[in-house]
């Protein structure tokens, strides 16, 4: 099972966090699946509604995955967070300002990143176990993925007071600080989401919302707003030091387990967004601003190390309560120098290295960049497609891409133009050979990939140019789980349907193993029809009959070699491929190879090897559609 489920349901595009045994925590990779899903739902008309939600009861998500960010940064490498943070918070933007509902189904504990992902949408939905909480100043971190946007627009100062406190807020209070919008009883929820997926239409969401639980904060948000109205976090601690209620007691006890920086800087955040402009990107870019640092000049590493590794629950904090230096907030707050968060189109999506933009590669690119994707291209000869950037060499192209798509003539061609890339690439990247090319070149390429630390896939691809143009191509697919759900979405954008058939190599190996039977039974297809000439039988009795009796079969029903008989088809169009027979002449080479290497009787497949050999070496079968074969065996008596 991958660790998000991203597909289209009927009208809703719907994406599901699946790691209910680690509370759905979101991985980076998880952050990136997301944002290209909505790019491309974006532009999808078909899909209504975004509907994002988790399995298991206990979480929709507590947060985000850092244990990757725990280990590089006490390496001593914060480029990893820094990338990480970026990168999630774009998409945490681009839910915000998203064009479509989006809904989320908040059961459980929503926390840190869960909020960035559950509570930005147009309907958060709540129930009885909703458990909604920003926590990050007790790991050193401040409330970030834009929840202090939704902090400092809650009523009064309950968002200082849940910020710096973490408290956590159930239903009535989610919706009553604007963390989320409808309670509705969490057994009516799958029944909801089919709906959504059947109309696209949210306004059952609105007939099913009930009257919210009581929201406890409304009742203590008189003290809170009294007490957590101070300028600094001095003013508060002061404050709730000279009282002796119980509130002030324990609100004083969960301020002293947090990062004071944290806090302290997390205040500041608030008060300027307040005083400011109040939109979700100034506040993702603040947030950036600290979480960019909170490795190297902050807590965060002491906060994960006492919190989550060690869980000793004894941090170190660099400050004591209520004694942070103006000036140590001010450097944490400074504008950023180096790579800088930015929301712009061509830093949405993936970045895509293409390969071979011949026939087919250069609809498929055409459609990745269509759907928001950045992608950078490169062919030997001098083609141009549109919304994809050029690059000089194979290497340029893959060098800053998260995914390198290559569509190549064959085997040999794979091999050189992977060795130049695959040291180009950087590490964790996905190498995608969409080419059909035998199968133990797409298992040599997929061995070096992996050693240089890659995701290698194997996706030869079914459908032709028609296919590659109206993003329907069929991906067979081979490879680990981990790269393919990388590029899933990718998949679902070039194509309808993507199979995952196993290791890597496979995806070839089905498809050599499908072509060999197109082969065969196209040629038995054309010498029927031609025995049913000289048997006077006529072609559309013909048709009539087997498209509907036991010799039906692809190659009749929906790529019928006769002229006007059966669906539109390239013998409609004197043969023009369509698929080229050189193309299938190939792939049945391919079938014939790996059947030699394997040590497999294939009797059929070779004789449709010879055939068609014969066809596009000898005969007149080059440059026609593969179909071609009917008018061919027409001409020819029983011995030649
Ligand atoms: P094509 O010949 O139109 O495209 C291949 C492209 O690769 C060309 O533009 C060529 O210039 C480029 N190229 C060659 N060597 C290169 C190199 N070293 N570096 C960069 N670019 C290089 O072929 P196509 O029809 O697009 O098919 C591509 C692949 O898809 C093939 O493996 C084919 O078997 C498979 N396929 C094709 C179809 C179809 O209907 N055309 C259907 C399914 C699968």
């Amino acid at each position: 099972m991958t660790d998000i489920h991203i597909r289209q349901d009927g009208h809703a595009g719907r994406i599901t966090l699946q790691r209910p045994k680690a509370l759905n925590a979101l991985t980076y990779q998880m952050c990136l699946e997301i944002e290209a899903a909505l790019w491309a739902w974006r532009a999808e008309s078909t899909v209504k509604v975004i509907v994002i939600d988790a399995e298991g009861d206990k979480a929709f998500c507590a947060g985000g995955d850092i244990a990757e960010m725990y280990a590089t940064g006490t390496a001593g490498d914060y480029a990893y967070g820094q990338k990480f943070w970026r990168d999630e918070y774009r998409m945490n933007a681009l839910i915000a300002e998203y064009p479509k509902p989006v809904v989320s189904f908040l059961q459980g504990f929503t926390m840190g990143g869960g909020v960035g992902v559950g509570c930005h949408g147009s309907h958060r939905i709540v129930g009885d176990s909703s458990q909604i909480a920003m926590p990050e100043c007790g790991i050193g971190l401040i409330p970030d993925v834009g929840g202090s946007y939704l902090l400092a627009r809650a009523p009064g100062r309950l968002g200082e007071y849940l910020g710096l406190t973490a408290d956590r807020m159930g239903p009535g209070d989610a919706i009553y600080v604007g963390f989320a919008d409808l309670y509705i009883p969490e057994d009516q929820w799958t029944a909801l989401k089919s709906t959504l997926c059947a109309t696209g239409d949210v306004k059952a969401l609105e007939d099913a919302a009930q009257v919210p639980p009581d929201a406890p904060l409304r009742t203590s948000q008189p003290q809170i707003d009294m007490a957590f109205g101070g300028a600094r976090l001095s003013d508060i601690v002061n404050t709730l030091s000279r009282d002796s209620s119980d509130f002030a007691e324990a609100a004083l006890k969960k301020l002293s387990r947090n990062a004071p920086l944290s806090m302290e800087c997390a205040l500041e955040i608030i008060h300027r967004l307040r005083a400011g402009t109040l939109d979700i990107r100034k506040a993702l870019e603040l947030e950036y601003r600290f979480t960019s640092r909170s490795m190297e000049k902050g807590d965060f590493i002491e906060g994960i190390r006492a919190v989550i590794i060690d869980k000793d629950k004894s941090p170190k904090w660099r400050h004591d309560l209520a004694k942070v230096p103006s000036v140590d907030v001010a450097a944490m707050l400074r504008p950023v120098m180096g790579e800088k968060l930015t929301f712009e189109q061509e830093e949405r999506g993936m970045k895509i290295g293409f390969i071979g933009l011949g026939n087919m590669g250069a609809p498929m690119a055409a459609n990745l960049a269509a759907a928001g994707h950045t992608v950078v291209g490169f062919d030997t000869m001098d083609v141009s497609v549109e919304g994809v950037t050029r690059a000089a060499t194979a290497a340029e192209a893959a060098a800053v891409a998260d995914v390198v798509i290559t569509m190549l003539p064959n085997g040999d061609i794979l091999r050189s133009v992977a060795s130049e890339v695959i040291p180009a690439m950087k590490s964790g990247a996905a190498l995608l050979d969409c080419s059909t090319v035998d199968v133990e070149s797409a298992r040599a390429v997929a061995a070096e990939a992996e050693a240089a630390g890659l995701l290698p896939l194997d996706a030869p691809v079914s459908g032709g140019i028609g296919g590659a143009s109206a993003g329907t191509l069929t991906f067979m697919v081979g490879g680990s789980e981990k790269a393919y759900a990388t590029a899933l979405p990718l998949f679902d954008i070039m194509g309808q349907k993507s199979v995952h058939c196993g290791a890597s190599g496979n995806g070839q190996a089905a498809k050599i193993c499908n072509n060999m039977i197109l082969g065969v039974t196209m040629i038995a297809t054309c010498e029927a029809f031609a025995l049913a000439d000289k048997l006077g039988l006529d072609r559309q009795a013909m048709f009539d009959v087997v498209s509907t009796s036991s010799g039906y079969s692809w190659s009749m029903n929906a790529y019928c070699p006769a002229p006007g008989v059966g669906p539109q088809s390239p013998a409609d169009n004197n043969y023009t491929p369509g698929f080229a027979a050189e193309l299938m002449l190939k792939d049945l080479r391919l079938s014939q190879q790996a059947a030699e290497a394997s040590d497999a009787d294939t009797p059929l497949g070779q004789s449709a090897t010879e055939l068609y050999a014969r066809f596009v070496e000898a005969e007149d079968g080059r440059g026609r559609d593969f179909s071609a074969m009917l008018p061919r065996f027409e001409a020819r008596k029983r011995n030649g």
